[in-house]
């Protein structure tokens, strides 16, 4: 019999960052694989859970709010079986509620199970066609409304392969999709490749993945990255591509936030060891910032490759001045300020014998709201430093993203509300120094177009639609 052990609510909160991973191989413990996958890529989300599996007959679906480690236990997976599975971690946002938004989508009396990493900053295409058919997507998400109508012209006769051939015009935004039927495993990029996705291969089956880490953790063997606008199927005939947008529609732009911020350091992107990219951020930091100090300290995790980059470069000691606790995830997402400002006291705790009577330059990857580096410099000054220099190893966010990432409104920036020296003051910091745009890009050696840099441009290459009335130019 099957299941759908969690009942799907309708919401309104867009679908985020997120981890997605498939697999498909007969004679393999497809869902266990899977759980290993999402373990690894829990850094792409961590409110919600859930994997889908088959052995040929149906579609098993089990999800759940939180954590991987707390999601499964060893019922779930046994009766997650079969040779084909795919899971989905939902990355946190300001105001849902995980369980009701948890992936894979799945209909108990529908023929597939979706997985999606992204967002479609604009459903008007999609819902010209939902309404076309008569179909209610009332408090739908953009991920629901995409189910809805593959489910519909599959009940019209459609393959998935022609249901998505199809319908993949109307799909107008950032999307790494996961199908799986009953017997088979369907992997789609968006046209311009903004989310990463990942091919890999164990045992004669295959992996698919939202990044390489997590292939490495399964022991499976990179095979190449999905294509902007590619499809592929894999089934019992095997694997098979199909390419969904051709000429100028297909472009890749990854996103360059997942160098900055996003992706595992462990991870390859656009064939780059995230971390060697990293490490290039802090010493082209180093070129560009020559200031005299005694000891660097990362803003862990994220920000380690970059402060080990600047202190290669420019001789200034590395050292582990802030501890993080391991367990606490929510600071960024914490709807309050009061509330982030404490979570940021919770995760982060200085040492006093690295920093007391220092000068101290903190590197961090990124600065948004600026909470985190306020609360930071005061807490390495209260640790009695002699002076504290902030260096941010990416460039100022100026504008909101829509492709999948939770940052706030352009309001709510801080690079967009101050000029370097108010930041400066606002933080409280004795120096503040973003990296260069030119700098950003010189340190990926890989050519600016290969890259989506919307949150530091303001250039959007997949259209925003009607959202671009949120961004107040200045
Ligand atoms: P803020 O405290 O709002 O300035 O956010 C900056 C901090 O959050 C930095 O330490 C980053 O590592 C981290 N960060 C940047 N972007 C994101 C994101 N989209 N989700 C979660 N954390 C983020």
């Amino acid at each position: 019999m099957l299941h759908d052990s969690v009942t799907l609510y309708p919401h309104f909160f867009p679908e985020e960052k997120c981890g997605i991973f498939g697999v498909y191989g007969k004679g393999m413990e497809a869902a266990r694989l899977v759980h290993s996958g999402l373990w690894a890529l829990q850094h792409r989300g961590q409110e919600s859970s859930g994997i889908a599996s088959s052995e040929g007959l149906g579609i098993r679906v089990y999800k759940n709010e939180g954590l991987v480690s707390r999601v499964y236990d060893e019922e779930h997976l046994a009766l997650l079986s079969g040779y084909c599975s795919i899971g989905h971690n939902r990355y946190a946002t300001s105001g849902g509620s995980g369980k009701l938004h948890a992936q894979p989508v799945f209909s108990t009396h529908g023929q597939i199970a979706l997985a999606h990493n992204g967002n479609l900053p604009s459903t008007t295409k999609l819902e010209s066609f939902l309404d076309e058919k008569k179909i209610k997507y009332t408090g739908m998400n953009d991920s629901e409304m995409i189910h809805a109508a593959i489910e519909y012209q599959l009940q019209q006769g459609d393959s998935v392969t022609s249901a998505v051939k199809t319908l993949f015009p109307l799909f107008t935004g950032v999307f790494c999709l996961l199908l799986m039927t009953k017997d088979s495993m369907i992997a789609i990029r968006d046209a311009k490749g903004i989310r990463p996705l990942s091919l890999g291969k164990l045992n004669g089956g295959y992996i698919v993945s939202s990044e390489t880490c997590a292939l490495d953790t399964v022991g499976a063997t990179f095979i190449r990255d999905i294509e902007p606008g590619e499809m592929l199927v894999i089934n019992d005939k095997g694997l098979k591509s199909y390419a969904l947008a051709t000429g100028k529609e297909k472009e890749e732009k990854l996103d360059i936030f997942e160098f900055v911020y996003f992706a595992r350091s462990d991870s390859k992107l656009l064939g780059k060891r995230v971390d060697t990219v990293r490490k290039n951020f802090g010493k082209q930091l180093a070129k560009e910032c020559k200031i005299v100090a005694d000891v660097v300290i990362p803003v862990p995790d994220s920000a380690i490759s970059a402060a080990l980059g600047f202190s290669q470069a420019s001789g200034i000691p590395f050292d582990h001045g802030l501890i993080k606790n391991r367990y606490i995830h929510r600071t960024f997402i914490q709807p309050a300020q009061r509330l982030r400002e404490k979570a940021v006291v919770m995760k982060l705790n200085p040492i006093t014998e690295i920093i007391e009577g220092k000068r101290v330059i903190i590197i961090d990857d990124s600065i948004v709201r600026g909470t985190t580096s306020k609360k930071l410099v005061e807490r390495i000054r209260a640790a009695g430093a002699k002076e504290v220099h902030l260096l941010i190893s990416s460039p100022p966010v100026l504008y909101p993203d829509f492709y999948g990432i939770d940052t706030p409104k352009q309001k709510d920036l801080v690079a967009f509300k101050m000029t370097l020296g108010e930041m400066t003051k606002y933080i409280g910091a004795d120096s503040l120094t973003f990296l260069s745009y030119e700098g950003l890009i010189a340190a990926t050696e890989l050519p600016e177009e290969r890259f989506s840099t919307s949150c530091f441009t303001g250039i959007y290459p997949s259209d925003i639609g009607k959202r671009a009335l949120e961004i107040q130019m200045k």
